[in-house]
């Protein structure tokens, strides 16, 4: 064996996204010899840190809709303010670069924090060869660079979007969703099928931008999994002609096939719903991106013998530690079962990074907030109604609109309300809805909220500053109990 063959580490996690690169810097701190590994190749054919997060999801996703939504607002809503804003025009080029340079900047500041931490990097595929032994090789030729033994390994590899079958991605036309975020010219008809979160934000951008944005979902429900009242509120929202949005949402509308015809999307999709069952129906884009979810990145990376169970759906098995059925093997992220969310990977990194050098932690899954960034925005922490009554739980809500909020009203932004959950006997918080401006920031304060079991009745007596949203929270507490003031109970 060489020297480089030969190196031992205390922890090599494999995969430096949100999951990853948190959990290396941690255990880095935790005095443990860290060593990170990453494949990530980006657009400019660079060797680039942050994962799916950094490069083409959370980031850049949230980069355009900051953008897409200056744009609509000067076009749209200026107006209202007395303010007018004539000849305007968007230089998606430049609103790229601007983006791509957000990325660059933190992806950077990732092998800076690297450094600073002490956590040692390396680039090139892993693959776990036995269970305290990991190869590493060339992404592209799949050369061996480098065989490392660690006494613990930390799988984060993350997800790739789900493909279809009867729709091939192609280059220029049909697109998956790290590819709809490079886009440099607004496409006059744009098609996504998916109604998820990505789905939805997505097509914000584009919409907003000047697309005709037609959004195509399998499934007869609009967002099942967010709580019923404010699903419909978002969805009537969005596909409002007037509002920022206006997406146009099919549901029951199940792709049959997508085909590039002359650089344009010929697509056939089925109305579910419709009575008629014959009903296939034609549509013709510009571009097509499909949006109908991720899929963890497990294949190749061990082989069967090794032990390490993974489920029907390839996610790999672990337990609320994190640790998968082989000893000192952990699994985070995205990669494992639970919300495919950034922080929800940054925890589960921060866990096992303490669980490692021996110290206690854990997650409150309970608590893990999410947000969708259209506009307005929705979030949402713990339980919605109808999980309520599967549970048998005797809850009470509250509810407070935002036109009803002076600081809404002023910042003319009164759509959307707040909604609180509560448990009927002990006046627990047990879940909280938004739809509203600002949701995603507001969110925290709810999470907090809960994280310290406060009741309707602790929110109710704190003190919030007027005028401000946050004030919502404060009279949907007071609502639970028939004692708002801005509203009649
Ligand atoms: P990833 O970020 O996918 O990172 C995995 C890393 O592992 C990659 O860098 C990859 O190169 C590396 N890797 C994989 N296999 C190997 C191997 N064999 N060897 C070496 N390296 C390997 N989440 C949110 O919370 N908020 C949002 O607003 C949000 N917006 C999103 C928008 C879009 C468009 C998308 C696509 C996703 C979004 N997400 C969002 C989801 C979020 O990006 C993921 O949940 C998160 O990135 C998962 O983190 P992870 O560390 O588990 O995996
Ligand atoms: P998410 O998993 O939240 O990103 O959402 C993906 C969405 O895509 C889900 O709502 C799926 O129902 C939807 N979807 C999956 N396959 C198809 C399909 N073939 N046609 C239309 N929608 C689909």
């Amino acid at each position: 064996m060489t020297k480089k063959q030969e190196k031992q580490w205390d922890v090599a996690v494999i995969g430096a996204g949100p999951a990853g690169y948190v959990a290396a810097i941690r255990c880095a701190q935790l005095g443990l010899k860290t060593v990170c590994i990453d494949e990530w190749i980006n657009h400019a054919g660079e060797f680039s840190l942050g994962g799916t997060c950094l490069n083409v999801g959370c980031i850049p996703s949230k980069a355009l809709l900051e953008s897409s939504r200056l744009y609509q607002q000067a076009k749209e809503e200026f107006a209202v303010h007395g303010i007018s804003a004539t000849s305007l025009k968007v230089d998606v080029k430049q609103m790229q670069a601007r983006k791509q340079k957000v990325v660059q900047d933190l992806t950077q500041g990732i092998q800076t924090l690297f450094k600073a931490n002490g956590v040692s990097l390396i680039s090139g595929r892993a693959k776990i060869t036995s269970i305290n032994k990991i190869e590493i090789s060339d992404r592209s030729t799949r050369k061996k660079i480098e065989e490392l033994h660690a006494r613990n390994i930390i799988i984060a590899t993350g997800s790739s979007p789900v493909r279809l079958q009867q729709a091939q991605i192609s280059d220029d036309c049909i697109l998956d969703s790290a590819a709809a975020l490079e886009i440099d010219k607004v496409p006059k008809r744009l098609g996504i099928i998916g109604a998820g979160a990505i789905g939805l934000e997505l097509g914000s951008v584009w919409s907003r931008l000047g697309s005709e944005v037609v959004i195509l979902e399998a499934m007869q429900d609009f967002l099942p999994m967010v709580d019923k009242k404010l699903a419909n509120l978002m969805k009537r929202s969005l596909v409002n002609k007037n509002s920022a949005s206006r997406l146009d949402i099919r549901l029951n509308a199940r792709l049959i096939s997508a085909e590039v015809k002359n650089k344009k999307v010929q697509v056939i999709y089925e109305d579910t719903a419709s009575s008629n069952k014959r009903g296939e129906i034609k549509e013709r884009f510009d571009k097509l991106v499909i949006a109908v979810g991720r899929k963890p990145n497990s294949d190749r990376l061990f082989g069967e013998e090794l032990g390490i169970e993974r489920d029907e759906r390839s996610f790999v098995l672990v337990n609320k530690k994190c640790q998968t059925s082989v000893p000192h093997i952990y699994a985070i992220g995205d990669v494992v079962r639970g919300p495919m969310l950034a922080h929800k990977g940054s925890e589960e990194g921060l866990m096992v990074a303490e669980h490692i050098a021996g110290n206690f932690a854990e997650v409150n899954y309970d608590l893990i907030p999410s947000v969708i960034y259209t506009h307005p925005e929705l979030a949402w922490v713990g339980k919605n109604e109808a999980e309520c009554k599967a549970a048998g739980i005797e809850y009470k809500v509250g509810s407070f609109p935002f036109i009803a909020s002076g600081r809404a009203r002023a910042m003319n932004e009164s759509e959307g309300l707040v909604k609180i959950i509560t448990d009927a006997g002990s006046d627990r918080v047990i879940g909280v809805h938004i739809f509203s401006a600002q949701a995603s920031e507001l969110i925290a304060q709810a999470v907090l909220m809960m994280e310290m079991q406060a009741t309707a009745e602790d929110i109710a007596l704190t003190v919030f500053a007027h005028p401000t949203l946050a004030e919502a929270f404060h009279e949907a507490a007071l609502a639970v109990n028939g004692r708002a003031i801005h509203i009649k109970n």
